[in-house]
C-alpha cells in the first residue's frame, strides 16, 4: 500500500511522542477522506484508530507487521470507497473484541450504540464457520447472513476485512490459502453480487482465484499476457472509432475499454467448455452516457457499424438483474472479424453496478446522521419491487423476501451448522432439530457461551449448545416452552409412553393385589387365557388391559372375575376405582376418537373446526390424528387414503374455546364496530384481535373488518354470525381460514 506523508504530516499533533504503531498509514488514510471530504471531522476516526492500535499492540500478523496494518488497510479500503465514519471507525475497531480483552460495552461506552453495534455483528460472524463442506449449507448462510446483519454496514467492512485478508494470504499455508479461497467464492463474492457490488465481487473473485487454482490462473494470465499488445491496440483503435460515431450523432460518451479478467474468463472456459481465443467478451468497451434514450441510441450506432452476434444482445436496461444492475449488452463482430462485447449504460447505473448497496452509505458532505433506517428499508422495499414486476424472480429477491418477512430465527451448533426454526424458538426446540434424544435428554443450554434458562427464546446468529444427560426425561412444561410442532410431539410422545408405562406398572399391581386378595394366583394362569380376557376388553395384549387398568377404565376386581369366575363379581354399586390416572393436558380432550382413549388429537389449522360442526379424523403420520370440519377442502383432498380416516366426536369433558376468524364487509358508517362488538359482548364471546379498514375492492363507504372471536361451538357461531348479519349496513360475513 501506498502512503502519501507530504498531506498526513501536516495534520499530525505537534506532540513529541513516540509515533504510534501505523501512524504512516493511518495518517494517509486522514489525508485521503480529507481529499474528498474537507469538512468532516474526522476526531472519532482517530480515537477509533488510537483506541485500536492501544489494544492490538504487541500483536503481529503472520507477515511480521503490527497487526493495526490490518484494520488499518481495511479502513482504508472502505475509504476508497467513501464509506460513512461510522462504517470506518468499525473497520477500524473490527478485530479489536474478537482478538483482545475489549468488550462490546468498552466500545458503546467510547464510542457510541451505532459503532458498538456494527462492531458486534463483524464479530457474530467471526465466530462462524462459514464455510462447510455441506453445498447445499452455503446457501442457508448466505439466507442468514442477509437476515441477521440488519445493517449492511457490517458486511462491507467484513468484505474488505476479506479482501485485505486475501491480499496478504501469502503468508498463510497452503492448506490455510485454499479454504480462505474456497469460502471466499462459496460465501463472500455470492454476497456480494447480490448486493450489487460489482467491483468488491470482482476483487474478491480474482484474488481467490490465484490461490484456489494456482494453474488455471498463472495459464490464463500468461496467455493473456502475450496477447496484451495486441488487444490494447484494438481496443484502442475500435475504442476511438465508437467515439468518433457517437460524438457525429450527438451522443455524449465516455468510452473504456477492458480486458476481461482472468477469473471470469476461466468460468466461462470451464462453462462452455471453449478454448481463451473462443470467448466472445474476453474484450470489451464500455460505454457510459447521459440518459437512457441515449444508451438505445448508442446501441443502435454500434450496430450500424458491426453486426452484432444472434442471440448476444440483452436488455438489462427493460428488465434490471435482481440486483439491480443495469445496462445494455450486446456482442458484434468488430474489425478483422474479431468478436468484442459491448456494454452500454448510463452514470447512475454504472454506480448502482459498481457500489450496489455501498452507494448508499456513501458519505455526503453536509448530511448527518448519513441513512436513516427507513432509506434502508425503502431500498429493500424497492428491491421487493422490482422483484413482482419480472416475469422471473431472481433468486436473490426470493430470498430478500422470506428474509424480510419470514418467521424465521437462524442458530447454529458450535459447529456451524445453521437451524432454522419459527421466531420464539427455545433452546428445546433446537434441541429436538438436531435429534430426537438430544431433545429428551436435554437439561440445559448455553448460547454463545453462556448459560441460558431453558425458556430463553433464539435469536438470529444464535450459536447453541445443548447440554444433556443420559437417561433425562423431558417435563410436561417443556409443552409450554416449544414453538415447533416436532418437539412438541416428541414431547407429548415421551411424555405418554412414560405416563403408560406407569399406568401398566399400576395396573399389573393392582390385579396383582386384587388376586391375591382372593387367592388367586396369577402366574397359574395360563397366558393364553390372559390374552382373551384382554381381547375381551378389545385389547390386543396384556400391557394393553394392564394399561388400562391402571388409567382407571376398569377396575382389577372386574377383570379377576373373568380370569377366574370363581371370585365374587363385583358388586353393581361399587363403582371403578380410578387409580390415580395420570393427568392429561385439555387439549388432548377437545375430540377423541371413538373408541379409542390415548390418541392424540390435533385440531387442524387449516379449517380450526369449532365444537359442534360436522368432522373426520385422519390418521397423520407420526402426528396423531388431524381433525378437519367436514366441509374443509383438504379432507375431500385427503380422504382418498381411507383406511387413514378415523370416526371422531367432539368430547364433552371441557369447557373451552374456538377461535374463528371473520371478515365482515360493512358500511363505513360511525357506530359500526361498536354494533359488531356488542353483539360478541352479548354473547359472551371474547374478541382476540380486530382491524378495520377501508374496503379497497367495494370503493368509498366501504369498509373491511377483519376479526378473530373466540366462541364455544358452531351454534354460538352462528348466533354470533346471524346476529350480526341483522345490523344495518352489514353486507356480508365470512368466516377464512
Ligand atoms: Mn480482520
Amino acid at each position: 500500500m501506498s502512503t502519501n506523508l507530504a498531506e498526513g504530516t501536516a495534520e499530525s499533533p505537534a506532540s513529541a511522542r513516540l509515533p504510534l504503531p501505523g501512524e504512516e498509514l493511518y495518517l494517509a488514510l486522514e489525508a485521503k477522506i480529507r481529499e474528498l471530504r474537507p469538512k468532516e471531522d474526522l476526531a472519532p476516526l482517530r480515537k477509533a484508530y488510537e483506541f485500536a492500535a492501544a489494544r492490538h499492540a504487541n500483536q503481529a500478523r503472520r507477515s511480521g507487521e503490527p497487526y493495526i496494518v490490518h484494520p488499518l488497510s481495511v479502513t482504508h479500503i472502505l475509504a476508497d470507497r467513501q464509506m460513512d465514519l461510522v462504517c470506518l471507525q468499525t473497520a477500524m475497531l473490527h478485530d479489536v473484541v474478537e482478538d483482545t480483552t475489549t468488550t462490546i460495552d468498552d466500545i458503546r461506552r467510547e464510542f457510541g450504540e451505532e459503532v458498538a453495534r456494527c462492531v458486534d455483528g463483524v464479530t457474530k460472524l467471526g465466530k462462524l464457520d462459514l464455510y462447510s463442506p455441506e453445498e447445499r449449507q452455503a446457501e442457508s448462510v448466505r439466507k442468514m447472513l442477509l437476515a441477521m446483519v440488519s445493517d449492511i454496514r457490517v458486511i462491507l467492512v467484513k468484505l474488505a476485512d476479506r479482501i485485505h485478508n486475501l491480499r496478504t494470504l501469502s503468508h498463510l499455508s497452503r492448506e490455510r490459502q485454499e479454504r480462505i479461497a474456497h469460502e471466499t467464492l462459496e460465501i463472500y463474492s455470492p454476497i456480494a453480487n447480490r448486493l450489487g457490488m460489482g467491483k468488491i465481487r470482482v476483487e474478491l473473485e480474482e484474488l481467490a482465484f490465484r490461490y484456489l487454482d494456482p494453474d488455471s490462473y498463472a495459464e490464463i494470465t500468461q496467455e493473456m499476457e502475450l496477447k496484451r499488445p495486441v488487444n490494447e491496440e484494438y481496443l484502442n483503435r475500435v475504442r476511438s472509432e465508437v467515439e468518433e460515431n457517437l460524438a457525429r450523432e450527438g451522443i455524449p460518451a465516455r468510452v473504456e475499454g477492458r480486458v476481461k479478467r482472468p477469473y471470469s474468463v476461466h468460468q466461462k472456459m470451464r462453462r462452455q467448455k471453449i478454448p481463451l481465443d473462443q470467448v466472445y467478451d474476453l474484450l470489451a468497451l464500455r460505454i457510459v452516457t447521459d440518459s437512457v434514450k441515449n444508451c438505445y441510441a448508442a446501441l443502435g450506432v454500434i450496430h450500424t457499424e458491426w453486426h452484432p452476434i444472434p442471440g448476444r444482445i440483452k436488455d438489462f436496461i427493460a428488465i434490471p438483474r435482481p440486483n439491480l444492475y443495469q445496462s445494455l449488452h450486446t456482442s458484434v463482430i468488430g474489425p478483422e472479424g474479431h468478436p468484442f462485447e459491448v456494454q452500454i449504460r448510463t452514470e447512475e447505473m454504472h454506480r448502482i453496478a459498481e457500489e450496489g448497496i455501498a452507494a448508499h452509505w456513501k458519505y455526503k458532505e453536509g448530511r448527518k446522521g448519513y441513512l436513516p433506517d427507513e432509506q434502508q428499508i425503502a431500498w429493500l422495499r424497492q428491491l421487493v419491487e422490482w422483484q413482482r414486476e419480472m416475469r422471473d424472480p431472481g433468486e436473490f429477491m426470493s430470498t430478500l423476501k422470506v428474509d424480510l418477512y419470514s418467521e424465521e430465527v437462524y442458530a447454529f451448533t458450535p459447529r456451524g451448522k445453521v437451524i432454522a426454526l419459527p421466531r420464539g424458538a427455545s433452546p428445546i426446540d433446537f434441541a429436538y432439530a438436531i435429534h430426537s434424544d438430544v431433545g429428551n435428554t436435554c437439561v440445559g443450554a448455553k448460547v454463545n457461551g453462556r448459560i441460558v434458562p431453558l425458556r430463553y427464546s433464539l435469536k438470529n446468529g444464535d450459536v447453541v449448545e445443548i447440554l444433556t444427560q443420559a437417561g433425562h426425561l423431558p417435563s410436561k412444561d417443556w409443552l409450554g416452552l416449544v414453538k415447533t410442532s416436532r418437539a412438541r410431539n416428541k414431547i407429548k410422545h415421551v411424555i405418554k409412553a412414560v405416563e403408560r408405562a406407569k399406568a401398566i406398572e399400576i395396573g399389573e399391581k393392582s390385579l396383582e393385589k386384587e388376586a391375591r386378595r382372593f387367592g388367586v394366583y396369577l402366574s397359574r394362569i395360563h397366558r393364553n387365557d390372559l390374552e382373551q380376557i384382554a381381547a375381551e376388553y378389545g385389547c390386543s395384549k396384556m400391557e394393553d388391559l394392564y394399561a388400562a387398568l391402571g388409567y382407571g377404565k376398569y377396575s382389577a376386581r372386574q377383570v379377576l372375575q373373568k380370569l377366574a369366575p370363581e371370585t365374587p363379581a363385583p358388586e353393581e354399586t361399587e363403582a371403578p376405582k380410578p387409580q390415580q390416572p395420570p393427568e392429561r393436558r385439555e387439549e388432548d380432550y377437545v375430540v377423541t376418537v371413538k373408541g379409542v382413549n390415548d390418541i392424540m388429537v390435533v385440531l387442524s389449522r387449516c379449517c380450526n373446526p369449532i365444537r359442534g360442526e360436522p368432522i373426520v379424523g385422519y390418521i397423520t403420520r407420526g402426528k396423531g390424528v388431524a381433525v378437519h370440519a367436514a366441509t374443509c377442502p383438504n379432507v375431500q383432498n385427503l380422504m382418498y387414503e381411507v383406511e387413514r380416516k378415523i370416526d371422531v366426536e367432539w368430547a364433552r369433558k371441557f369447557e373451552e374455546t374456538f377461535s374463528v376468524r371473520l371478515m365482515v364487509y360493512a358500511e363505513d358508517r360511525p357506530g359500526m364496530l361498536n354494533e359488531l362488538t356488542s353483539v360478541l359482548f352479548k354473547e359472551n364471546s371474547n374478541i382476540r384481535s380486530l382491524e378495520a379498514k377501508p374496503d379497497g375492492k367495494r370503493g368509498g363507504g366501504s369498509a373491511v373488518i377483519e376479526m378473530t372471536v373466540e366462541v364455544r361451538d358452531q351454534k354460538q357461531y352462528q348466533r354470533v354470525a346471524s346476529a350480526m348479519r341483522r345490523i344495518s349496513g352489514v353486507r356480508d360475513i365470512e368466516r377464512i381460514s
